[in-house]
């Protein structure tokens, strides 16, 4: 509780993906050491959580990806477009995402 709201403790526990169902690893389907990846980082990172824009996926997938920016680039368009598709306008993912990704 030192240095993490309790809001932001109750999004990464509620983490969740809105592309799967996140009980495997997306890419190799192993069921152990099983992490979440945000698909927006950095002041992004909670809006990923709150809208499910997160992927499950094994620790050796994960540290694989981490720097795959091919595989971060097609993530992020793949949630601007499920955003305009479910939640809103571009203007509206504009106004809480703040860049434009497609
Ligand atoms: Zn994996």
């Amino acid at each position: 509780m030192k240095n993490k709201s309790y809001k932001l403790a109750k999004l990464e526990r509620n983490r969740y993906s809105v592309f799967h169902d996140g009980k495997k690893c997306y890419l190799c389907n192993s069921e152990y050491q099983l992490t979440w990846d945000e698909i927006f980082k950095g002041r992004n990172r909670k809006n990923s959580m709150q809208y499910g824009f997160c992927i499950r996926l094994c620790l050796t997938c994960h540290r694989r990806i981490n720097e795959d920016y091919d595989y971060i680039n097609y993530w992020q368009k793949k949630s601007q477009e499920y955003f305009e598709t479910h939640y809103g306008s571009r203007d509206d993912f504009l106004s809480i995402f703040y860049k434009n990704y497609l």
